[in-house]
């Protein structure tokens, strides 16, 4: 028996929570419930979170998460509730199973069949934003090697659990080369790990364009947050199904399971919405508590009540659905339908009682590091990179000097070209002379001398080595 919490949310949430809950009760699920009151209520009883501290303490103890759309009010300053259980609770996967139900439900990509696994809590999404001149403003991206680790390995266990024959890797790596270069070396350390699983990895640009146009040739893809952001909506999207595809976020500890749609308000109340996205989130949930054969029970009913016809609304049509039913009724029919597999979908099986083998990071010996230069940047309105060269030149140190000015990446000193656009934000790179270390101390010195000169440096970067590999960008036509 497994506790779990479940919250109804708003709109069509209370109906669409109930026919998923009568589906998994009848197919047997071993759950017991405490039920938690989420969204709009909480919301305008004047809580910003849109959740009780109370029901923090039992979604914490209970450690799963059954959670219904909810209505976010508009204006007012409220917080995204789903972004906010993300980060507290440390959900870094986000699993999105996009499969196309041809020819029952309309779509143009009849074979279908990909799951999207994005990393959850990084990546440009730490939401560190500064603007540091008139005109500049600056996101930080960071990545971390326990975040690529965690989230590779998922895609990689997943893919086995699944029988996946196939982990695709997309990321931008040959413009960012520490960040996305980072994610995609720890998928291909990881990858060698699960010989038995095919990987190959895509740059994200070319990938999403293939993606998007044969998405038969992709089983499971991985990917940073923003990406797999964009990249899962697309996914739902062309699978024709957003309203039928469920959503797993999952941490070490908790885990929270959902439909990937709103709460429709519109429809509320009417009897009239498409519980299966919800009940796709309860399946990879049973799965995730090793409930698998439940979950198998479940998932061939619901494809047997898909093929025989049997529709709400919004997939209902003439010439393929044979009768246009409301929640309940949907509801009623997936249940008659357990123990029956689908004859013309493909019927699923899970590995029995199994759960995701996911080894804890441990770190590694720590590289050795050397300070080798570093980059002061600075709020200047001039134009030309030569006048601020002449402004920088007499405050440099006798051996360290500046090497570089870029602006936004593009070297512009020396020998920059008089054509490139500059910002208001130029990155003055320093390095020591005949190939001594820097010290900490030279950079306290820099930042001296700038200051007296009244030079406005708006921060700084340190260059370093790890292990002898330069590990800090060049500037562009460096
Ligand atoms: P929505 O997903 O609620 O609705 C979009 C369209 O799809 C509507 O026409 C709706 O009637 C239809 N639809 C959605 N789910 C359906 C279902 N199960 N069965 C039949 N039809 C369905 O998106 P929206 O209208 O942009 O947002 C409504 C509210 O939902 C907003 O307050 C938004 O903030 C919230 N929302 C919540 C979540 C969440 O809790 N995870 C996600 C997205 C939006």
């Amino acid at each position: 028996m497994t506790r779990i919490t479940v919250a109804k949310g708003d709109g069509i949430g209370p109906e669409i929570m109930d026919a998923t809950l009568a589906i998994i009760k009848a197919a047997g699920a071993k759950i017991e419930i405490d039920e938690i009151e989420v969204g709009e209520k909480v919301y305008l009883a004047g809580n910003t979170s849109g959740i009780a501290k109370e029901s923090w303490d039992i979604i914490r103890r209970n450690k799963i998460f059954l959670k219904a759309p909810i209505t976010t009010p508009q204006g007012g300053g409220y917080k995204s509730l789903n972004v906010t259980t993300r980060k507290f609770l440390g959900l870094y996967a986000n699993i999105r199973p996009c499969i196309s139900l041809h020819p029952f439900v309309k779509t143009k990509h009849p074979v279908m069949d990909v799951v999207i696994v994005r990393e959850n809590e990084e990546d440009l999404y730490a939401g560190i934003e500064h603007q540091q001149t008139d005109e500049v403003v600056q996101c930080l991206k960071l990545i971390s090697r326990p975040g690529c680790e965690k989230i590779v390995r998922y895609a990689f266990e997943y893919a086995k659990q699944y029988g996946r024959k196939k982990v695709t890797c997309f990321t931008k790596d040959n413009i960012m080369k520490q960040t996305d270069g980072l994610f995609h070396q720890v998928f291909d350390e990881i990858a060698k790990e699960y010989p038995e699983i095919e990987n190959e990895h895509w740059i994200i640009d070319i990938g999403a364009a293939k993606m998007a146009d044969t998405p038969e040739a992709f089983d499971v893809i991985v990917m940073p947050n923003l990406y797999g952001d964009v990249l899962s909506d697309v996914a739902a999207q062309i699978a024709g199904s957003v309203g039928l595809a469920g959503s797993a976020n999952i941490g070490e500890q908790c885990a929270m399971f959902e439909a990937i749609h709103g709460s429709a308000p519109r429809r509320a109340g009417q009897n009239m919405a498409n519980p299966s996205g919800l009940l796709q989130g309860a399946i990879m949930m049973l799965n995730h508590i090793g409930q698998t054969d439940v979950a198998e029970k479940v998932q061939n009913a619901w494809l047997k009540t898909i093929e025989d016809g049997i529709h709400t609304y919004d997939i209902y049509k003439e010439e393929t659905s044979k009768k246009k039913v409301g929640t309940k009724e949907f509801a009623d029919a997936v249940i008659a339908n357990l123990g029956k597999k689908p004859m013309q979908l493909k019927a699923v099986t899970y590995a029995k009682n199994a759960t995701l083998n996911l080894k804890k990071y441990s770190r590694k010996t720590p590289a050795q590091k050397e300070l080798v230069g570093v980059d002061l940047f600075v709020h200047w309105s001039g134009t030309s990179a030569d006048e601020l060269a002449a402004l920088i030149r007499p405050v440099q140190l006798p051996d360290v000097t500046l090497s570089m000015i870029t602006n936004r990446g593009i070297k512009v000193w020396p020998e920059g070209f008089e054509e490139t656009f500059c910002t208001d934000h130029w990155r003055c790179r320093f390095k020591p002379k005949d190939s001594r270390l820097l010290t900490k101390k030279d950079i306290i010195q820099l930042l001296q001398r700038t200051t007296d000169a009244n030079i406005d440096i708006i921060k700084t970067e340190n260059l370093y080595h790890f292990d002898g590999k330069a590990a800090y960008s060049l500037g562009q036509g460096q």
